[in-house]
């Protein structure tokens, strides 16, 4: 897991503007521009006092964005990505596009995601959290798929 770190205020709380995952913090440019922007915060006594604040779910990355995700999602081998915030967004869409009701999970090989009533075989939807660039970053968990199953309405092309 990448951690996060950020500089601390005065109360000893995160900067959520102040905040960077490890791979942004080694870099000496991020690091710098975000220690400069800390020295114009008030309640930042010492701009270069980086804490761990792997913890802290309100914190993003402010170069890169982590660990927000998003979902993607692209409805048949025609389709275009598209990614979402939120599963429920992206049920919606799939709704929307009368994708079906799932018939399995596809975990690799031709890709990630699942096949429904209409669209199975290479005309797959294919379904993950990835990255602002499509980049897979994790497959859906138990949770998650056990919503997909249920949100997903059925549609028959008969
Ligand atoms: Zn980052």
């Amino acid at each position: 897991m990448t951690r996060l770190l950020a500089i601390v205020s005065e109360q000893g709380t995160a900067c959520y503007e102040a905040c960077l995952c490890e791979r942004c913090h080694a870099n000496p440019e991020h690091r710098a521009a975000v220690e400069k922007k800390a020295t114009n915060i008030n309640d930042i006594p010492n701009a270069a006092d980086w804490r761990d604040a792997t913890a802290n779910d309100a914190l993003n990355c402010v170069v890169c964005r982590y660990p927000k995700l998003l979902l993607w999602v692209r409805v048949g081998d025609m389709g275009e990505y598209e990614s979402f915030d939120s599963l429920d967004d992206a049920l919606d869409y799939l709704n929307e596009l009368k994708a079906g009701e799932v018939t399995g999970w596809i975990d690799g090989g031709m890709g990630v995601g699942i096949e429904t009533v209409n669209y199975h075989g290479y005309d797959f939807v294919s379904l993950f959290w990835g990255d602002d660039d499509a980049n897979l970053t994790a497959h859906l968990d138990a949770e998650e798929r056990m919503e997909v199953e249920e949100g997903l309405e059925r549609f028959t092309s008969s």
